[in-house]
């Protein structure tokens, strides 16, 4: 893979001032930045091109260096951090990246070597029921995975990568960098020991293509909104043989329209008689496993609230099960007859003073002390 001149990838004269290197450096970088061209490769290859290209040409001394030997002098140096004892960075940055290449610490790093893919969120909407006994759900998502004909190589089928000449396969070249001689990651082969020279059609030589993956997602019992699931190796396909992303899916309680819930505890709204509040009864009410039967004590007002015990969600992190909180609301009767008006008309005759009424008499002497400060 030969790369193309750092000039020429900025479109800048040989000899052209810091600030129109940094002014076309920018322009190019406003426009093939990977957050403006989502899923664009080639906007991407752009992008790091140019900024390996402007990281050594604003830098005096490594253009001086490119000037006079070209790639070869500063390729490993732009990216991988160890800039030249001159080029800024402190001692221990420096020495970090050397080492870290050295013992081979994991891929990811720099623009060399394996890249781990990235990791996918994904918003799944369930029912209450389904988050409270847990389910199994099927969700698609767009993702990269490794490209089949070509098994992830990026080469085309039949012809396979070819050992990469700048390392001899090795993925790794000695460099000598003041007094250190220095093992890096083989800038032309980023590691890989090998080279396509005859891309694959399908993923363009990336080994990844774009598809839409159907996975099953266990969901536990007792799971609320903002949970998370991660699947791990689910996410995006890793570039250049790294691995898998994550996938992290995101749980989202839809509303139910009996009961509200807020944590373990769920919330419910009973609406009664006035005969049933007045009288006392016994009352179905819905529970997330089927009815249950609920004692009203005789004399019940609106407002009051029942705890039904271990009604409630066991949580997804375990301990004790909640409880449900049914709220009776005592109702008018509405669309009564002429008979059942009468009945109620001869009712209310039959009451005397405030003795049926608790809060009638308080509110009565409330509203009769206001007046009374008024007149004051
Ligand atoms: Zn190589
Ligand atoms: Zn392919």
């Amino acid at each position: 893979m030969s790369k193309r001149d750092y000039y020429e990838v900025l479109g800048v004269e040989r000899g052209a001032s810091e600030q129109d290197i940094k002014k076309a450096y920018r322009r190019l970088a406003m426009k093939n930045h990977p957050d403006r061209n989502p899923d664009d490769e080639t906007a991407k290859a752009r992008f790091q091109e140019a900024s390996e290209a402007y990281e050594v040409l604003s830098d005096a001394e490594k253009r001086g260096a490119y000037d006079r030997y070209g790639h070869e002098a500063v390729d490993g140096m732009a990216g991988a951090g160890a800039g030249g004892f001159g080029g800024g960075g402190s001692f221990s940055d420096i020495f970090g990246d050397v080492f870290g290449d050295i013992f081979g610490g994991g891929g990811g790093r720099g623009r060399g070597g394996p890249q781990r893919g990235s990791d996918l969120r994904y918003t799944l909407e369930i029912d209450l029921e389904q988050a409270v006994k847990g389910t199994t759900a099927k969700i698609k998502i767009p993702t990269l995975v490794g490209c089949e004909p070509c098994d992830g190589s990026g080469a085309k089928p039949g012809s396979k990568p070819v050992t990469c000449t700048t390392c001899g396969g090795v993925g790794q070249v000695r460099m000598q960098q003041g007094f250190f001689s220095v093992q890096q990651t083989c800038p032309a082969c980023h590691g890989k020991g090998k080279t396509i020279s005859d891309p694959c059609t399908s993923c363009r030589g990336q080994g990844r293509v774009e598809e839409t993956k159907t996975l099953s997602v266990k969901v536990p019992p007792g799971v609320d909104t903002g949970d998370r699931i991660r699947l791990a190796g689910e996410g995006e396909a890793g570039g250049d043989g790294g691995p898998a992303g994550d996938l992290y899916v995101q749980m989202a309680v839809k509303a139910h329209p009996l009961f509200e819930r807020d944590g373990k505890h769920l919330f419910c709204e009973v609406p009664i008689s006035i005969a049933d509040a007045a009288l006392g009864g016994e009352l179905e009410v819905p529970t997330l496993d089927g009815r249950v039967k609920l004692k009203i004590p005789p004399e019940t007002q609106t407002g009051k609230q029942f705890r039904l015990r271990g009604r409630g969600i066991k949580p997804v992190r375990g301990g004790a099960v909640g409880d449900l909180l049914c709220r009776v609301v005592v109702e008018t009767p509405v669309n009564l007859n002429k008979k059942q008006k009468e009945l109620l008309e001869e009712f209310q005759r039959s009451l005397e003073g405030d003795s049926h009424s608790p809060r009638r008499k308080s509110w009565f002497d409330g509203v009769k002390d206001f007046f009374d400060d008024l007149k004051i």
